[in-house]
């Protein structure tokens, strides 16, 4: 599929607001006691998106999404700035939660559930994972403990999630739990009592609303109308959300790696050390110039993985791919953005320190590098032995 100018010109409009309105916000003390945006915050530059029509900018009115590689295009713009997905409601987990509900919820659920996210009027969670001390699902999800029982024309669900992005503070929930038949998915209204937040840890990220936090689900009560799709193909349904998912966070911190860069290189271009710039001293030219090229591989890693979703294919192993190149690429350009900078790259003066701190995060969710070259390697072996008759 081609990218519309349609979708060009969208990307700039998000690239104009995100530099000329965001970048401003990045210096606003509005936030919790974990670093992270208060919603006072998020709703204020939202409402200024919306002004600018450039709030949730790859859902079309009519409800239809641009393609992937559009997506890509605009997605990126709007990680200029660590605020941006934020402010044009391009953010994890909304973007990925909308995608989900837009493919799989019935024509009830978008009218409740998903329009006042697209609307950006609400926030919402994802909750898979489990704790590890509890023996939860974590990189291995067929690990899932948390469960869910029919009961009349309810479902009943307990269990334990952690490092629920957003939870505190979102609207929309969606819950995984396993029954009988398979892994199940659920819409549910939040704050609900049965579903206790027991911990919002300090971590290393500090740019989603609500921080990760750890619950504790007890007999939540949930009306059976208000299952994603069928019991049992709740697996399958994540592998919807994933690949897009995945992708899209290339796409934002790719954009705010972009940034990074441009910030290093103002610095290594007017600082001054042994009688000339920074950039002239071949040590520092050489990890801009390596920055320059990391950063178009990542483009055309996440160009080459939207082209294959585009094709309607769940592109598991190309996103998967794609994340582990685009993840570490960036976790590298992050770095040599700090190192460029000396002491005012750990500094919370520029965007520069939290971008390294974002992307060292990004390495382990939506699967970390360790597991997703694990299931390459397996494939790999699969093919060798298919092609060996082994
Ligand atoms: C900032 C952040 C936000 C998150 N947001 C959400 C959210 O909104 N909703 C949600 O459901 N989850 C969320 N998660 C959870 C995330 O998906 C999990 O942390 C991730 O899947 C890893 O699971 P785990 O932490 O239990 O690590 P574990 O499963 O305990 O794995 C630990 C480490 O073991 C290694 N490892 C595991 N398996 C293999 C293997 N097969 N081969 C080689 N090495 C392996 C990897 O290096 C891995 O990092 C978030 C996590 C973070 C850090």
């Amino acid at each position: 599929m081609t990218i519309s100018r349609h979708a060009l010109d969208i990307a700039d409009k998000v690239e104009a607001f995100v530099r000329e309105t965001v970048i401003p916000y990045e210096q606003d003390p509005r936030r919790d006691h974990h670093g992270a945006p208060l919603d006072e915050l998020v709703f204020e530059m939202k409402d200024k998106a919306r002004e600018a029509g450039v709030l949730t900018p790859h859902i079309l009115p009519d409800g239809s999404h641009l393609n992937q590689r559009e997506t890509a295009v605009v997605l990126i713009k709007s990680g200029l700035s660590p605020l941006g997905p934020l402010a044009c409601n391009t953010m994890a987990p909304d973007e990925g939660n909308m995608y989900l509900i837009g493919h799989v919820g019935s024509a009830e659920h978008k009218e409740r559930f998903l329009k006042p996210l697209v609307e950006g009027r609400a926030r919402s969670a994802f909750l898979m994972t489990e704790p590890a001390e509890w023996g939860g699902a974590g990189s291995d999800p067929s690990m899932m403990k948390t469960t869910c029982e029919p009961d009349g024309n309810h479902w009943v669900i307990n269990g334990r999630k952690t490092f629920i992005t957003g939870a505190y503070g979102a609207k929309v929930g969606i819950v995984m739990a396993k029954a009988e038949e398979g892994a199940c998915m659920f819409l549910v209204d939040l704050p609900d009592p049965a579903i206790h937040i027991d911990e919002v840890p300090n971590t290393i990220d500090t740019s989603m609303p609500g921080s990760h936090a750890t619950l504790t689900i007890d007999n939540l009560r949930v009306p059976a109308d208000q299952m994603l799709g069928e019991a049992g193909e709740g697996f399958k349904y994540a592998q919807v959300r994933l690949s897009p998912a995945r992708l899209s966070h290339c796409m934002r911190w790719l954009g705010c790696c972009i940034r990074a860069h441009e910030i290093a290189t103002d610095y290594a271009c007017r600082r001054e050390a042994f009688g000339k710039v920074l950039i002239e001293h071949e040590g520092v030219g050489f990890m801009l110039a390596e920055n320059r090229i990391e950063l178009k591989q990542a483009e055309l890693m996440i160009d080459w993985c939207a082209s294959v979703l585009d094709t309607g294919s769940l592109g598991t192993v190309e996103s998967s791919m794609a994340k582990v190149a685009v993840s570490e690429a960036l976790m590298r350009i992050a770095d040599r953005c700090v190192q460029v900078m000396g002491g005012t790259g750990v500094t919370d003066r520029t965007i520069v320190e939290q971008v390294f701190r974002e992307v060292r995060a990004f390495r382990i969710y939506d699967g970390p590098t360790e597991v997703h070259k694990w299931s390459l390697a397996k494939k790999i072996k699969r093919e060798w032995k298919e092609a060996n008759g082994a």
